[in-house]
């Protein structure tokens, strides 16, 4: 069984690592020195095994897969209706790092753009209960929340990487302007800089596609790491990030993704994608090339493969 689909994984390596389109992320420095050639798959299925092939120890920075994980902890200790307050689901069909807000309420439209990512984040900042039971504290203790919670979805401890963490901080000042932004709306929930700084961090985290995919299956699972048997969400936080995630996480070429691919997704720029079959799998894919949207070119190119193969479209009528 083991051969049979790492064999396959294979098949599709060979397909994917001919093409060399796509740019590195090259405005925040550091992301723009990694090899560009590097690419990994890895699979975990319902019982937590992993199936990987290429760089899947390799480590890079979670980025933007990151706003995924800290929607997902905001809803567990703010709830629901609080996030809601502060944080749209619609689609904006704009660019991940757009200047943008809802119209009417001037609310960031949804959780995966930056201007929601930041907000949620901030959330994490912003004082808890009244009996101070869901109290953070300030952006290292936030950070230190953040990083458990990321470290108990992949089942092991994870780490930041300084450097891309240095770099985003120096080269942030679109982060920065978005912040502000939002505070000058009267919308944003903590010290603009404090939220940029957090968020920045959640940016740097370092994961492999192997913790991707097991992120990816305790999501799969409803909550639970399949590997560790702990459980780190609600059915219904995880309903609710799974469905942002599909209309939402792949920027404005989500539905370019639902549409071939059919799997709740989050990209980063560092080249990760994490996707998900409700139930049944997790996926972490890397290649560090980029397409317009800022999406992993080999990746979202290694996801259509899995998906028409295996038949993993979400609607998939049998
Ligand atoms: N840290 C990056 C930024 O905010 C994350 C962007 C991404 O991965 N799409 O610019």
């Amino acid at each position: 069984m083991v051969s049979v689909v790492v064999d396959y994984l294979r098949h599709i390596e060979s397909d994917c690592v001919v093409n060399n389109v796509g740019e590195l992320a090259d405005y925040i420095p550091e992301l723009a020195a990694v090899d560009p050639d590097r690419f990994a798959v890895s699979v975990a299925v319902h019982d937590g095994h992993v199936y990987s092939i290429g760089d899947s120890s390799l480590e890079f920075t979670i980025q933007s897969i990151s706003k995924a994980l800290t929607y997902a902890l905001a809803l567990s200790l703010r709830g629901v209706e609080t996030v809601d307050a502060h944080i749209g689901v619609e689609p904006s069909g704009e660019a991940f790092n757009e200047i943008s807000v809802d119209a009417r309420t001037r609310n960031p439209k949804n959780p995966m753009i930056n201007a929601g990512a930041i907000t949620a984040a901030a959330l994490l900042l912003a004082p808890g209960d009244e009996d101070g039971t869901t109290d953070v504290g300030d952006v290292d203790e936030a950070f230190r929340t953040i990083l458990d919670f990321y470290s108990g979805c992949a089942g092991r401890r994870l780490s930041l990487d300084d450097a891309v963490y240095r770099s985003e901080t120096a080269s942030g000042s679109r982060n920065r302007a978005i912040a502000y932004m939002l505070e000058s709306y009267g919308v944003m929930p903590a010290d603009p800089e404090d939220a940029v700084d957090l968020y920045f961090r959640q940016c740097s985290v370092r994961v492999t596609t192997d913790d991707l995919a097991v992120i990816g299956s305790t999501l799969a699972n409803g909550g639970i790491n399949p590997r560790t048997g702990r459980r780190m969400l609600d059915q219904v936080v995880v309903r609710r990030v799974l469905s942002v995630m599909t209309t939402c996480g792949m920027y404005d070429g989500a539905g370019d993704w639902v549409t071939s691919v059919g799997l709740p997704a989050k990209s980063g720029v560092g080249g990760g994608i994490l996707a998900v079959l409700p139930g049944q799998l997790g996926i972490g894919v890397y290649s560090p090339r980029l397409d317009e949207h800022g999406n992993s070119v080999r990746g979202v190119r290694a996801c259509r493969h899995l998906s028409a193969d295996l038949g993993l479209h979400m609607f998939n009528v049998a």
